[in-house]
C-alpha cells in the first residue's frame, strides 16, 4: 500500500493545471473562508474542495463526460466513462469515473462504488491486453492528503511491465495519434 500511496502522490501532482490547494479531510473547518463541511450520514465528515476544479461547472472530468472537452474515450455506458490520462505513467493509463459529479468516493452510494470498480475491472483487462502489460495498478485517491487534484472521483488503471516492478514512474506524453491508437486498441479489446 505504501507503494500505491507513493504512486498516487506522484500521479496527481501538477495535473490539469490545478492549484496546489486541494481538499482536506474534514477537519471541521472550512478552507479559505468556505463554509465548514457538512456531516454526511454515517457520521463521516464531508471532504471539502477549494481547488479551481471544484464544482460541476468547472470540473474537467464533467466536461469530458459531457463531451465538452475532448478525450480519448475507451469505455462508456450510461453512468461511467473511461478515458486515457493526458499525463500517463505508461501507455494505456486510463481513468475511470462516474459521469455524475462527486468529489470523492464518500460522495457515492455503495452500489455506485461497486459499479465503478466493476467497470475499472473490465477496463483493466482490455488495457493490459491492448498494451501487452504484465500487470496493472488501481490507484484511487481521496482528498488533498492523497494528492487528489481533480475534484471528481476517479480510478486510475495503470498497466505495468515486469521491469517496472517496485519502481515509481514519471509522467509521459504521447502524441495525439499515439493516444488515439492506444485508445482504439483498448476499445477493440472491449468490443
Ligand atoms: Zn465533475
Amino acid at each position: 500500500m505504501l507503494h500505491l500511496a507513493g504512486v498516487a502522490a506522484v500521479a496527481e501532482q501538477g495535473r490539469y493545471g490545478a492549484s496546489k490547494r486541494g481538499i482536506k479531510m474534514g477537519s471541521g473547518k472550512g478552507l479559505g473562508g468556505l463554509p465548514a463541511p457538512t456531516p454526511t450520514s454515517g457520521g463521516l465528515k464531508r471532504l471539502t474542495f477549494s481547488s479551481p476544479t471544484a464544482g460541476p461547472d468547472k470540473c474537467i472530468f464533467c466536461q469530458i463526460a459531457s463531451k465538452k472537452s475532448p478525450s480519448s474515450v475507451v469505455y462508456e455506458d450510461g453512468k461511467y466513462i473511461g478515458f486515457l490520462d493526458l499525463f500517463p505513467f505508461s501507455r494505456g493509463h486510463t481513468l475511470v469515473c462516474p459521469k455524475k459529479h462527486g468529489e470523492t468516493i464518500w460522495d457515492m452510494e455503495e452500489q455506485e462504488i461497486a459499479e465503478l470498480f466493476k467497470v475499472a475491472f473490465k477496463v483493466s483487462k482490455a488495457v493490459v491486453a491492448a498494451v501487452g502489460a504484465d500487470g496493472f495498478r488501481f490507484v484511487q485517491n481521496n482528498g488533498e492528503a492523497a494528492n487528489q487534484v481533480v475534484a471528481h472521483v476517479h480510478v486510475h488503471v495503470i498497466p505495468v511491465k515486469m521491469e517496472d516492478k517496485g519502481r515509481f514512474f514519471e509522467r509521459k506524453r504521447f502524441s495525439p495519434d499515439e493516444m488515439e491508437e492506444t485508445a482504439r486498441s483498448i476499445r477493440s479489446e472491449l468490443a
